[in-house]
């Protein structure tokens, strides 16, 4: 698949038998939609949380500025780090490679 489908797999599992249980999230949408194939066929659904709303692809949210949501640390000072960052503000470590 090349950079401009819409629709991206971020999870496949094979449990034999030619059946598969693939996740695909729709890059516009974040909605991530559960497929189950077998041989000739299968069968797709939206994924839902808790709530009943569609289930987002966390990592589409790019400007997610929830605080609840868990921060990473640089490994040599634990400074908190935001998602986009490329080095410590604090040390200048080299983070999120
Ligand atoms: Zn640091």
């Amino acid at each position: 698949m090349g950079n401009d489908d819409r629709f991206i797999r971020v999870h496949s599992d094979s449990s034999g038998f030619g059946s598969i249980n693939a996740i695909y999230v729709d890059k516009v949408t974040g909605v991530q939609y559960f497929w189950r194939g077998l041989s000739y066929g299968g069968g797709l659904t939206v994924m839902l949380n808790s709530d009943g709303k569609p289930l987002l692809y966390q990592p589409l949210e790019k400007n997610d500025t929830d605080p609840s949501a868990p921060q990473n640390v640089c490994a040599g000072c634990r400074n908190p780090i935001s998602s986009n960052a490329r080095f410590c503000s604090m040390c200048g470590a080299k983070v999120n490679s």
